[in-house]
């Protein structure tokens, strides 16, 4: 009988019980504000921001609200006004082209590669339209960041990376989120650390941070702020810039804490997950692997594959099939947005620029949740059913040529 598998892609681990005892200290003080502080108190948003700084390498660090939040405020605090243009590849998750037309910037999509990072000759041609790079590191893939460095370095563009899949990941030895002017976290239920909602920002930058916190909502509070700049570095940004209210609050930084000390060996067990099902697909028909660099010290939270050459139909068929076994995909080449899945062409108020290449790609992409909530058994398990899948597929005659098939 066919194997079927019954886990559940959207179910992360529960909260630590050290976490638990962490919240509830916080729930039991009454200050869950991260400005209500007793005397002397650093509180848990605070203690947070120190502890973030110190495991990504940063001079400082905000938490704020979301991960999206945190893309808009250092946007923001970057100096991107209204009506200026923002490059950011073309392969990623809504929020990233929304924090950049939230604020009435405009973003410029590039074209991705086959290995689901930004394509560099796109963004060479592209650099001398922008004065800001918003990188997502979508789905944990890395593009190479000595050369991204480079390119925007000699055209004096700056460069923000949204870390969303990649907290806890490196490039040559480098944090993510640290090779450019600021690095964009989010600890949203479905990431690497888990407050429900949350983000975080880093970076070496003083007025960067200065005006991110202001804006994050800090009133003239900046002084509680172990892991920001002094107050020399608040210049006149109270003055100028406006109070967009997205703290983070003392619940959610006692939740994420003991998590972030535990980041290293959560990403390690992701990582293996991941290795499990890259080896029960090897070989398998019909598909290819993303390549994953020497350079890429990445975390395999997610795990993509593309299944070139195959028409639409078969495609829809075979992540039907899947489903009927309990293995949930996502396609990114659907015509109509799904759950959380959308393409840079849905996004029409951003009038994206046709992007042959990208489409291309994202017409064979599937993409799979790996929750650490899974055992390496059932990650082999999901491998085999895959595997048995594509055989099915190319056994019905169903893998024709896109050409063939339209
Ligand atoms: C989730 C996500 C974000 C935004 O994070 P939120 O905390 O949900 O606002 C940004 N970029 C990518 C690639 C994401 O997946």
């Amino acid at each position: 009988m066919a194997e079927v598998f019954r886990g559940v892609f959207t179910q992360q681990l529960p909260i630590p019980p050290e976490a638990e005892a962490a919240a509830l200290a916080v729930l039991r003080s009454g200050r869950l504000h991260r400005y209500n502080l007793a005397p002397g108190e650093t509180g848990e948003t605070g203690a947070l921001e120190s502890e973030f700084a110190a495991a990504m390498g940063a001079r400082y660090s905000l938490a704020v609200a979301s991960g999206g939040q945190a893309l808009a405020l250092a946007l923001r605090a970057a100096h991107v006004a209204p009506g200026d243009p923002v490059l950011t590849n073309a392969f990623t998750l809504a929020p990233v082209p929304g924090a950049i037309a939230g604020i009435g910037a405009r973003p410029v999509f590039v074209e991705i590669t086959d290995r689901l990072t930004i394509d560099l000759d796109d963004l060479a041609a592209k650099l001398p339209r922008a004065r800001v790079l918003l990188l997502s590191h979508m789905r944990g893939h890395s593009a190479d960041m000595d050369r991204v460095m480079a390119l925007c370095g000699a055209a004096g563009v700056r460069v923000i990376e949204d870390c969303a899949h990649t907290m806890g990941a490196r490039w040559r030895g480098v944090a993510s989120g640290r090779h450019g002017l600021a690095g964009c976290y989010s600890t949203q239920t479905y990431k690497h650390l888990n407050s429900g909602e949350g983000g975080l920002i880093v970076s070496d930058d003083a007025d960067l941070i200065a005006r991110a916190t202001w804006m994050s909502g800090s009133y003239m509070l900046h002084d509680r702020h172990p892991a920001g700049p002094g107050p020399g570095a608040y210049g006149t940004t109270m003055w100028t810039d406006p109070n967009l209210s997205a703290r983070m609050d003392h619940l959610r930084a006692a939740i994420l804490r003991p998590q972030l000390r535990a980041l290293a060996a959560t990403c390690a067990a992701w990582t293996e997950r991941y290795r499990v099902v890259e080896a029960g697909l090897a070989g398998a028909p019909f598909l290819r692997l993303i390549s994953r660099p020497a350079e890429e010290d990445f975390v395999g939270s997610s795990f993509q594959f593309r299944l070139p050459g195959w028409s639409a139909a078969a495609i829809a068929g075979f992540v039907a099939a899947c489903a009927g076994r309990g293995v949930e995909l996502k396609w990114f080449g659907a015509p109509q947005p799904q759950g959380f899945t959308s393409r840079y062409d849905h996004w029409r108020y951003a009038a994206p620029e046709p992007l042959p290449q990208t489409d291309r790609v994202l017409a064979e992409l599937i993409d799979m949740r790996l929750p650490l909530s899974f055992s390496l058994e059932d990650c082999a398990l999901i491998a085999r059913i895959l595997c048995d899948e594509l055989s099915r597929a190319a056994a019905k005659g169903a893998v024709a040529r896109r050409e063939a098939a339209e």
